[in-house]
Formats: C-alpha cells, sequence, structure tokens
C-alpha cells in the first residue's frame, strides 16, 4: 500500500519507527494510502533543517525570494490536473472545486510575489536636526502552519507563500487525512529553486502539533481548523512565547431580505450551503428570511432546486457535491441531523440515507434542509460542516442582525438585498470578520486578508495580504544621524555573524 512520509530537506523522509495512520477514498470507503505520523523526533529534525535554512534564506533579497516564487506559480498551473485529483482522491471534493481551490491558493503565491512592495517601510526625514527614521519588517525565523482536512492545498497555501516570501522558513503540518497535496506542493517548490530547509513538511497528529507548539526554536505559529483545537493551539502557543493566528470554525448566515431576487438567492444558497458537501468555513449554514412570505417564496424555490442536485463521486464530471471526508466525521454529521429532528426543527428534506448507486460504503450524506430552527437548538448553536441548511425567520431586520451578532462564532455573513441602507448597515454593524453583500461566500481575494471574528479567531492577524506580511514580520524603526562628526575613513562596518 501506498505510504507518505514528510519531507525535509527537499527529500522525502521515512522513519519507520513512526506510528501510522490511515487514508481513505471518501468517496468508496475504503483505505487507499497509510501516512507516518512524526513522532517528536521527527518534527525536531525539521524544525533544525528550517532553522538553518533561516540563516541563509533570510539573508536572500526579497527580489530573489520573489524571483523564485515566480516559477513555483507557473509550476503549480503546469500541475493543476495532477494536484487537483490529488485533492479530491483523499478529500472527496468534485475536480472542479479542488481547482478552484488550488486556483485560490496559487494567488497567494502570486500575491507573494510582490513582497518587495509588501516590505517596504516608511521614512520620515529631518525628526530632528540631521535625524532621519526609518521603519524595517524582518523575518521571525522558524514559523509551523497546522491546517485543516477540508483544504489541503489553499489553506497551506494561505500561509507559507507569504512566510518565505517575508524571509522565514517554515514546517508546515497538513492534516493527516489527505496529505498526499502538501508533500507534492513542496516537492514543486524544491523544482521552483527554493532552497533545501525552507519548506518542511512533516505528516502527524496531536504529538507533531504539540511538538510545534513546545519547541524553543518556532517563533510562529500559523492554525487553522476547529474551534476547540484553535483555542488550544493559542492558549499553549502564546504560553511558550509564540506570535499565534489560529482560525477556528464557522457558522455563517445569509440575511434575506424581502426585496432580495429569489431566484438569484436561492442560487446563492445552494452554492454556498451544499457546494462542497459543506466541508467550507465559509459555507453558509443557516438562511435568516426576513418575514414570513419572504421565506415561503425561498423555501419552494430551493427546494424545487436542491431535487435536481447531483451527489457523487468526484470521477463523475456531474456530480455537484461529493462524500463526506470520512467516517468519524459522517457520522457526526448525521448524529446532527437526528439531533434537529430530536429537537423539533422541520426537516424538509433528509440527506441521511442517500446512497449512490455503485458507492454504497462512501461517506454520502445528501443535501439536508431544516425549517424553523430556533436559536437554542444544538443545530443552530454548533458547526455542523455539513451539506445541512437551517432555516430561520425573523421578523424584522433589527431580529435578524441580533441573530447573526448573537452567534459565539464569526467568519462570514452575507445579506441579500437591494438597498444599499440595509447593505451598508449590515457591513458596518454585523461582528463578522467577512462579510458579503448578495456575494454568498465572501472569501477575500490573495491581497485582502481572511480572518473572523469571535471564536472564529484567536490571535490578532487575519491570513495573507497585508496580515499576512504583518504577522510573518517584525518591525523594527531606525533612528539614524550623519553629521560629519560621524563620518570618517576610520569607520568600519562591523561582520556580522
Ligand atoms: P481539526 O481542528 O480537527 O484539525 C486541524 C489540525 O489540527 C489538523 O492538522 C489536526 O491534525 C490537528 N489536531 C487535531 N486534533 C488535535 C489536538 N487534539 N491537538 C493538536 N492538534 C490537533 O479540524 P479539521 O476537522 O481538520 O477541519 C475542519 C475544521 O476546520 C472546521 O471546524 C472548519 O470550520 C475549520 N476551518 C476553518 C477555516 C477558517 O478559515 N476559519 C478554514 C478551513 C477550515
Amino acid at each position: 500500500m501506498k505510504k507518505i512520509s514528510h519531507f525535509i530537506d527537499g527529500k522525502a523522509y521515512s522513519d519507520e519507527k513512526s506510528r501510522i495512520g490511515p487514508i481513505f477514498n471518501p468517496a468508496i470507503g475504503e483505505q487507499i494510502a497509510e501516512v507516518e505520523l512524526a513522532n517528536k523526533t521527527t518534527v525536531e529534525k525539521a524544525i533544525d533543517s528550517s532553522a538553518k535554512a533561516f540563516l541563509k534564506w533570510s539573508k536572500t533579497t526579497p527580489i530573489n525570494r520573489a524571483r523564485i516564487l515566480s516559477k513555483y506559480k507557473d509550476l503549480l498551473i503546469n500541475n493543476m490536473e495532477e494536484l487537483s485529483v490529488m485533492v479530491s482522491m483523499e478529500h472527496g471534493k468534485t475536480i472542479a472545486d479542488a481547482k478552484g481551490s488550488i486556483q485560490r491558493g496559487i494567488e497567494v503565491v502570486e500575491f507573494a510575489t510582490g513582497i518587495t512592495n509588501s516590505l517596504k517601510g516608511d521614512h520620515s526625514s529631518s525628526v530632528g536636526t540631521n535625524v532621519d527614521s526609518h521603519t524595517l519588517r524582518q523575518p521571525l525565523g522558524v514559523c509551523a502552519g497546522i491546517t485543516p482536512f477540508n483544504f489541503p492545498a489553499m489553506v497551506p497555501m494561505w500561509m507559507y507563500p507569504v512566510a518565505i516570501a517575508c524571509g522565514n522558513t517554515f514546517v508546515l503540518k497538513p492534516s493527516e487525512k489527505d496529505p498526499s497535496c502538501p508533500i507534492r506542493l513542496a516537492e514543486l517548490a524544491i523544482e521552483a529553486g527554493l532552497p533545501e530547509g525552507v519548506l518542511n513538511v512533516v505528516n502527524g497528529d496531536k504529538e507533531a502539533v504539540d511538538t510545534l507548539l513546545e519547541n524553543k526554536k518556532v517563533q510562529a505559529i500559523s492554525f487553522v481548523g476547529s474551534t476547540p483545537i484553535a483555542e488550544y493551539v493559542y492558549h499553549t502557543g502564546t504560553k511558550n512565547n509564540k506570535r499565534v493566528q489560529a482560525l477556528g470554525g464557522a457558522k455563517n448566515h445569509m440575511v434575506i431580505m424581502p426585496d432580495a431576487d429569489v431566484n438569484k438567492t436561492t442560487d446563492a444558497i445552494i452554492g454556498s450551503a451544499f457546494g462542497s458537501a459543506g466541508e467550507r468555513c465559509m459555507a453558509i449554514s443557516v438562511a435568516v428570511c426576513v418575514g414570513k412570505q419572504t421565506k415561503e417564496k425561498i423555501k419552494t424555490k430551493l427546494l424545487e432546486e436542491t431535487a435536481k442536485l447531483n451527489v457523487g463521486p468526484y470521477t463523475d464530471e456531474k456530480s455537484d457535491f461529493g462524500p463526506l471526508n470520512n467516517k468519524a466525521h459522517f457520522e457526526k454529521v448525521i448524529g446532527y441531523i437526528d439531533s434537529g429532528e430530536k429537537e423539533g426543527a422541520k426537516l424538509l428534506t433528509d440527506g441521511r440515507n442517500f446512497k449512490k448507486q455503485g458507492y454504497e460504503n462512501g461517506y454520502f450524506v445528501g443535501p439536508t434542509i431544516f425549517d424553523d430552527v430556533k436559536p437554542e437548538m444544538k443545530i443552530y448553536k454548533e458547526e455542523i460542516f455539513g451539506p445541512v441548511l437551517s432555516m430561520m425567520t425573523a421578523e424584522t431586520y433589527e431580529e435578524a442582525l441580533n441573530l447573526v451578532n448573537d452567534h459565539e462564532l464569526g467568519n462570514g455573513a452575507a445579506v441579500f438585498t437591494k438597498s444599499g441602507n440595509i447593505a451598508k448597515h449590515f457591513t458596518e454593524n454585523a461582528k463578522i470578520g467577512m462579510i458579503g453583500v448578495n456575494v454568498p461566500i465572501p472569501v477575500p481575494v490573495a491581497y485582502h486578508s481572511f480572518g473572523g471574528w469571535k471564536r472564529s479567531l484567536f490571535g490578532d492577524h487575519s491570513m495573507h495580504g497585508p496580515e499576512g506580511v504583518r504577522f510573518y514580520t517584525k518591525l523594527k524603526t531606525a533612528t539614524v544621524t550623519w553629521s560629519e562628526d560621524n563620518i570618517g575613513p576610520e569607520f568600519t562596518i562591523p561582520v556580522l555573524s
């Protein structure tokens, strides 16, 4: 059986003493490979390799770092087919979804190729007589990234391209559920000319994460995953004096005003609630209709369109979405549907007994819609992370906004309306990190920054864009005078080690 190990110092690294984890093809529910789960020694080897590489890489000029990233971008584009199959086979999403997500990652690489501009400092002349002041942004050292199963290519690419463009070196610990693509991403980086050790990948679980959180050589941790683990990573990492950005789970609401276009809004709900089987941190999982009539109109159209969805494996081009990623997650999502039914929500479509012919053991859940969901229900309070939509009715816009603001998670939210006033009010007053106005999945482009509020992000910085550059650099301010007394032939520049 195919075995996936680690990527350290520019080549595959395997440790026979490692524990092993299974990798499944979720469409057929069968194990297709196994992955080494790194022990402390393996993770330390990767950290040491990155610490050594930092000495040279941090002194490489930003333009030369950018040139390598530019070659890397071309290689990623040229290898899109292979990468997308790797993602789909181990994650379960359709090829179109996999390609879309890799494209989003490539855009971050593209942003990172402009690092010379992002690293420019400020300059103030004559802060005193003959005195100038300027700022520098300098790299931190070894940075680490810990990523979730739902975007095995894109989420790692939110992190390391920016980190290494800024002059850091990076140890990536991707999800142990779909590790093939992250290893391939690192191989391509070496092919593009990235020096050995600048990007290392260790596969593993809690033992690997804890080693990264505790090791003194690691300066910063970027994490994306569920809220409880994000909170754990944030507290443990900061206790160990590291800079940490930890992005957690989501419960994204769409507020639908009475003036919203029914067809466009319904299309938006279908794509954002069920696309990628709802395994997206920006998925819409709650549709809040303002007024009973709005709800009835949306509901009728939604049921009509949901019935047309094709659920199936990535190998079938007609599939709109695929299975859930793994059996434990499949059972968790089924458990949430059971719980919603028990708590009295009205099940309009039930995806629990969905079976795809020829794929009976796959982890498929059909599109599921609950109506009359109440704020105290578990299916409302918690993230489900499956193709399950909750519908709610609010009497007024204010009531809908309060629902959004009272939820403990604050990743994304959208408002669908023709009213500029409502759109502006929602944008300014929703306690949410990423807002969509008539846009269901408002994922910021690479040169803006991605991140939520409340218990969807622990730490001070979002990812990529300007916030990513701030996270991966330390600010230094120099105050300089060159009066005549300071300049002389005997002046020598000290050699720094
Ligand atoms: P997860 O929290 O289970 O795992 C994320 C990472 O943490 C993995 O690399 C995993 O190996 C590691 N991990 C798991 N348990 C750990 C433990 N006890 N101690 C230390 N490390 C541990 O998340 P997941 O199930 O892989 O991914 C789904 C979650 O990710 C969802 O909650 C989703 O909303 C979230 N997510 C958030 C964003 C965002 O931008 N906010 C983006 C994508 C996914």
